[in-house]
């Protein structure tokens, strides 16, 4: 093919999800953005909400809205697990940052089977960091496999790591690669880990919102993801957990707060979790996050999920075209998978000069992130990116490159 803008802009024209670009706050002489992966736009029905949680709950009712705030964590996470994980009822709820909501359900995997920690060497620098400060604490092995810089973790691979360490508790892993963007096996790799006695726990932050995830079927145990990213929650909107309904009575996180009793109020002498999932969490949720991690998930929701998946298949593969095009008879290479199935929805562009490339397309109006050692990331959440936003950042890219 030669690419033309006009050609991007049909695929624009023609694209059923093009109307929901309006829902959010979009300066049109503002730059191309591209890092919705990094930090979601701002949608407009959420600044609305949250005004109205603010004049409303707090500014008028004050300690009064705690009577239906409680409830919020179980709620929002019940909506999130229904829509965009495939969970059923009751298995998910909001809670506190990805990182300390990993922490959680890491340790309560360890203190529930013996054996060794498995994940991926190029996993996410938090998870790697808490895997490794639980390995120390509980005496266990952290074995960090080393995948494919582009195809990231394989079924194949993860039962190979679970046969050489012997007994192994938990595999850990991303769904969606944060650097490459490899989209791993979820089911497979799932069974890998049972097959050793391991239970799985998974990083959706890549993930939801962004490809659809069926916890469910593919029999995951554990998960945990941000709502800031492809949610659109808004900078340190609460993370989710999600425990299989079968493993909550066996599973008993450390952080034994009052949001988890039984009966909160009655401020008893001693920790007595309630049943369920609300067992998991620990002290008072951050509501105003809460209520915008709600709104980016009706947002989703609303799209719907296989619409937005479709998109961004589209969108990532038009990128790929682009790169084949323009970019790969230049010096770069490409750092995501080619197979649309195995991919999230953000395309890395692998170049030695990454870093340098990164910051001038900034200068040019177009945010990217650079992530170490040499990948620019190019995010595209199908809910407000356009082709002819691809078009221009790749145009941007070649012309620096060409320069
Ligand atoms: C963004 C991201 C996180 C962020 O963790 P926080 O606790 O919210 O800082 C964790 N894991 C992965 C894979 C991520 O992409």
């Amino acid at each position: 093919m030669t690419a033309t803008r006009d050609d991007a802009s049909e695929r624009d024209a023609a694209d059923g999800l093009v109307v929901w670009r309006d829902e959010f706050v979009i300066d049109p002489d503002g730059p191309i953005y591209l890092d919705g992966n990094s930090l979601g736009r701002l949608p407009k029905r959420t600044r609305a909400r949250l005004a109205q949680v603010i004049d409303d709950d707090w500014g008028r009712d004050l300690v009064g809205s705690w009577e239906h705030w409680v409830d919020l964590p179980a709620q929002v996470g019940d909506l999130l697990g229904a829509s965009l994980l495939l969970a059923r009822g009751g298995e998910v709820v909001m809670g506190d940052s990805t990182t300390v909501c990993l922490y959680k359900l890491a340790s309560a995997a360890l203190a529930a089977r013996p054996g060794a920690i498995v994940t991926d060497a190029a996993n996410f620098p938090t998870d790697r960091y808490v895997l490794a400060g639980l390995a120390e604490a509980t005496g266990r092995r952290l074995v960090q496999m080393d995948c494919d810089a582009v195809d990231g973790p394989e079924a194949d691979a993860v039962a190979q790591a679970c046969t050489d360490a012997g007994e192994v508790a938990l595999v850990s892993l991303s769904h969606v690669s944060y650097r490459s963007g490899a989209l791993c096996d979820m089911p497979a790799i799932t069974d890998a880990a049972h097959a050793a006695g391991a239970l799985t726990l998974w990083d959706l932050c890549h993930s939801v919102g962004a490809v659809e995830v069926d916890l469910t079927s593919a029999g995951a145990d554990l998960a945990v993801g941000c709502t800031y990213k492809y949610v659109n929650g808004g900078p340190g909107s609460p993370a989710f957990m999600y425990v299989r309904a079968e493993l909550q009575d066996e599973l008993h996180q450390p952080i034994w707060g009052w949001f988890a009793q039984r009966d909160q109020f009655a401020m008893g002498p001693a920790h007595d979790p309630a049943p369920g999932i609300t067992a998991f969490l620990s002290g008072t949720p951050p509501i105003l996050g809460l209520v915008a991690a709600e709104e980016g998930v009706r947002l989703l929701d609303l799209a719907g999920m296989a619409a937005v998946r479709a998109k961004s298949e589209c969108l990532t593969a038009y990128a790929v075209e682009l790169f084949d095009e323009w970019l790969a008879p230049i010096g770069a290479s490409l750092g995501t998978p080619r197979d649309p199935r195995r991919r999230g929805a953000h395309v890395s562009i692998r170049h030695p000069d990454a870093e340098r490339l990164c910051a001038l397309l900034q200068e040019g109006g177009v945010v990217t992130d650079f992530r170490t050692p040499d990948s620019i990331r190019f995010g595209m959440p199908p809910l407000y990116v356009r082709f002819v936003d691809v078009f221009d950042a790749f145009d941007a890219l070649r012309a620096l490159l060409a320069g």
